[in-house]
C-alpha cells in the first residue's frame, strides 16, 4: 500500500539525522521543538486527510506510473480534471491548516521536471525522464515529503552570474565524478524542507552559456551529508519558544509558513538522481514550468484557504461584539467574499483552461496567463483582505493582553469582564478569535503571500512575454475598418 499512516510519517521523519539551527543554536530533535513541530504537524495532516474517508477522494488518487492510490501531494497531472482535484486539494489543506502544506512546492518542482527531463530527452537524447520517472516511482511507492528548493541568494543584481564576487550565491555544480556531482553554494526561504524526507533543486533562473555549472536540477534526502539548515527566525518563533500556551499563537498547532536557508556543503548527488546537469537552454525551461504550476497553487488555492480562515474569525467577531446590523462591517465581510471568491476562479480557470505542456510529453499545466493572473491578482487581494479584517477586528488585534490572564487570579476577573464587551461568548472566545486575526494581519502572511511563487514584476514580466495585443488590435480594426 502507497499510501503511509501518519504513524508511520512521523517514525520515517523521526530516523533521520539532521543539522538544524535557529536563533543561534542547534536543534537536537525537531519533532520536539515548538517551531519545527508545526511543519511535522502540517504535513502529517495530509497523511491523515488520505486515508479518512471524508477527505480521502481530495487528498489521494489513483497512479498509473505504479497502479496503486497515492497521495495527492506525489502525482502528476495528466488532463483537466487532475488540476482541478488539485487546485480542489490546495484550497483544502490551506482552509484546514492555515499555513502550508510543505509538500506543495516539491509536487509543483516534480511537473517542471516531468515537462523538461522529458524534452530533454525527445530533443538531446539524455536519460533524465527515465531516471525522473523512476524517482517519481519512488516517492509515490514510499508516499515521501519531498520540498523544492529553487530561491538562491544571489549576488549584486546589476551583474552577471560569473561576475559576482561569490562563485556560490547559487548553486554550483563543483565536481563531476563517475557516480554523481558534487554540489556547493545554498538555497534560501525553502518551505518545510528539514521536516520533509527529500528535497527537489531546480536552477533559480534562465543560465547563460559559459553558466552550465549553475544549469542543475536533482533530488536528494533531507539528511543528505554536507547539508545544514538555518531555519528563519521572528517574532512568532520567539513567541511560540516562550509560551507554555500554543492559543496565544493564532495558529495553535500548524504555525507559521516556516522556511530555512540550506547550505550545501560540497553534497555529492548520484547520478540517478541528477535531471538537468549543464544544458543551459533549459534551466529557464524549469524555472517557467515551476513558475507556471506554483503560481496557479499559490494565487488560486492557497490564499483561498487562508481568506476563508479570515473570513470565519471576522464573522464571529462580528457576532460577538453585536455588529451583525452594521451596514459597513457587511458590506466588508461581503467584500471578503468577493476577494476570496475571484481568487478562487483565477485558481479554476488557470486548471480549467491548462494543457498538456510541452504537447506529447503527458504533463498537463495550468494556463499560463490565468496562474500568472491568479497570484499577480491574490498579492492585492490579500492585503486588501487583511486590512479589512484589521478594520472588523479593532485595535485589540495588536493591543490584546496576553491569554494567561485569564488564569493569573490577580487579572483574571478584570479581563473577563473587560473582554466579554458583555456578549455571553465571553472573554475567552473573543481573544482567541483575535489572536487568529493577529496572525493573518500583524504578522508574516502579507509580504510572505506578495514574494511566495515569486514578486509581481516576475507575474508581470511573464504575462508580458505572452501577451502581442493582435487580437485586440485586431478587433479594433474590424470595427472601425481600419486598413493596414
Ligand atoms: C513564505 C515564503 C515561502 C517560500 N517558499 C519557497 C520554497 O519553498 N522554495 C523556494 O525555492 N522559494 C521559496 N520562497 C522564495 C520566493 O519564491 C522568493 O521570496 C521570491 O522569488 C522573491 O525572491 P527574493 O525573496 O529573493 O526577493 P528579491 O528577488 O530580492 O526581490 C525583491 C525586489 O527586487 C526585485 N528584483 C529582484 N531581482 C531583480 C533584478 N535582477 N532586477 C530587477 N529587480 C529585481 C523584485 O522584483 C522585488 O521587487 C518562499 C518565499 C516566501 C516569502
Amino acid at each position: 500500500m502507497a499510501l503511509k499512516t501518519p504513524e508511520e510519517f512521523i517514525e520515517s521523519i523521526q530516523r533521520r539525522k539532521l543539522r538544524v539551527f535557529m536563533n543561534g543554536q542547534k536543534i537536537e530533535d525537531i519533532l520536539d521543538h515548538p517551531v519545527t513541530r508545526t511543519i511535522i504537524e502540517s504535513n502529517m495532516a495530509s497523511y491523515a486527510w488520505a486515508l479518512d474517508p471524508e477527505s480521502k477522494d481530495i487528498m489521494s488518487t489513483f497512479s498509473p506510473l505504479i497502479d496503486e492510490p497515492v497521495n495527492r501531494y506525489t502525482y502528476v497531472c495528466q488532463n483537466n480534471e487532475d488540476l482541478l482535484a488539485k487546485a480542489n486539494a490546495g484550497c483544502f489543506t490551506a482552509e484546514k491548516l492555515g499555513t502550508c502544506i510543505y509538500r506543495c512546492v516539491g509536487l509543483d518542482c516534480f511537473h517542471a521536471a516531468w515537462a523538461t527531463t522529458w524534452e530533454m530527452d525527445q530533443r538531446l537524447g539524455t536519460e533524465y525522464h527515465k531516471r525522473f520517472t523512476e524517482y517519481l516511482k519512488y516517492v509515490q511507492k514510499n508516499d515521501l515529503s519531498v520540498a523544492g528548493a529553487l530561491t538562491e541568494p544571489r549576488g549584486p543584481r546589476d551583474k552577471k552570474l560569473l561576475d559576482w564576487p561569490n562563485p556560490y550565491l547559487a548553486l554550483k555544480v563543483v565536481e563531476k565524478k563517475s557516480d554523481g556531482i558534487v554540489v556547493k553554494g545554498y538555497k534560501i526561504n525553502i518551505s518545510g524542507a528539514y521536516a520533509s524526507h527529500e528535497f527537489m533543486v531546480l536552477p533559480q533562473g534562465t543560465r547563460r552559456p559559459g553558466e552550465e555549472d549553475y544549469a542543475v536540477a536533482f533530488a536528494i534526502p533531507s539528511d543528505t551529508e554536507g547539508i545544514t539548515y538555518i531555519c528563519q527566525y521572528n517574532a512568532f518563533s520567539a513567541e511560540r519558544l516562550l509560551t507554555d500556551d500554543i492559543f496565544e499563537l493564532g495558529n495553535p498547532l500548524f504555525g507559521q509558513r516556516e522556511t530555512s536557508v540550506i547550505a550545501f556543503d560540497n553534497v555529492f548527488v548520484p547520478w540517478e538522481r541528477v535531471f538537468h546537469c549543464g544544458e543551459v537552454d533549459y534551466s529557464g525551461k524549469f524555472v517557467a514550468r515551476f513558475a507556471r504550476t506554483h503560481r496557479m497553487t499559490c494565487g488560486g488555492t492557497c490564499k483561498v484557504g487562508f481568506m476563508s480562515n479570515i473570513i470565519g474569525a471576522c464573522r464571529l467577531l462580528q457576532e460577538y461584539k453585536g455588529m451583525t446590523k452594521v451596514p459597513h462591517i457587511n458590506d466588508q465581510m461581503v467584500q471578503l467574499m468577493i476577494l476570496r471568491e475571484t481568487a478562487r476562479a483565477c485558481g479554476l480557470a488557470a486548471a480549467n483552461l491548462g494543457s498538456e505542456e510541452p504537447p506529447g510529453s503527458g504533463v498537463y499545466m495550468p494556463d499560463e496567463m490565468m496562474g500568472n493572473v491568479s497570484k499577480l491578482n491574490v498579492c492585492e487581494a490579500f492585503w486588501k483582505a487583511m486590512e479589512l479584517a484589521g478594520d472588523i477586528g479593532g485595535g485589540l488585534i495588536v493591543t490584546m493582553p496576553s491569554l494567561r490572564e485569564l488564569k493569573n487570579p490577580e487579572t483574571k476577573d478584570y479581563i473577563e469582564e473587560c473582554f466579554s464587551f458583555g456578549s455571553p461568548a465571553g472573554a475567552e472566545r473573543i481573544m482567541k478569535v483575535t489572536k487568529l486575526l493577529q496572525n493573518w494581519t500583524a504578522g508574516l502572511h502579507g509580504v510572505g503571500t506578495w514574494h511566495g511563487a515569486g514578486p509581481p514584476q516576475a507575474q508581470k514580466i511573464m504575462i508580458s512575454r505572452i501577451t502581442n495585443y493582435d487580437r485586440e488590435k485586431a478587433l479594433v480594426k474590424e470595427k472601425m475598418n481600419i486598413k493596414d
